[in-house]
């Protein structure tokens, strides 16, 4: 499935440049770009171009893309950070997934909150 087979996610749209979004990175293969909402002072969703549902759909299917989003991340925290990030696929509804294009969330810059 191609980023252009679903013309209704919001991700696939930013991917195609119909929304905007303040990317910071991109591949031939995933794009960077910072949430619209920031929970950490470095805050950025990389996804893949091509559109799968969830992490889970994705490392089934494309393990060589998985690898590329998290060298994208990594780099995308070297560059804006520290190099020291967390890395959050929320996948399902129950874990917190709201749009249904899988992505990463990068999280860096200064102390992250610990997990209780
Ligand atoms: P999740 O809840 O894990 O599916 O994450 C979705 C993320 O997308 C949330 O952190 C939102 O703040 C973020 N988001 C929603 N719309 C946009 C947008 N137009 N540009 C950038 N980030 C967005």
């Amino acid at each position: 499935m191609t980023s252009t087979d679903s013309p209704d996610c919001l991700f696939c749209k930013i991917v195609a440049g119909d929304i905007p979004a303040d990317v910071v990175a991109s591949s031939d293969t995933a794009i960077a770009f910072r949430d619209i909402a920031p929970k950490a002072p470095v805050h950025v969703l990389v996804v893949p171009k091509e559109h799968y549902p969830d992490v889970s759909a994705f490392a089934a299917t494309d393990t060589e893309g998985l690898a590329g989003v998290i060298g994208l991340a990594d780099g995308v925290a070297s560059e804006l950070a520290d190099g020291q990030y967390r890395l959050i696929f929320n996948t399902g509804p129950k874990a917190g997934q709201s749009v249904f294009h899988v992505h990463a969330h990068l999280l860096a810059g200064g102390e992250l909150p610990g997990f209780a």
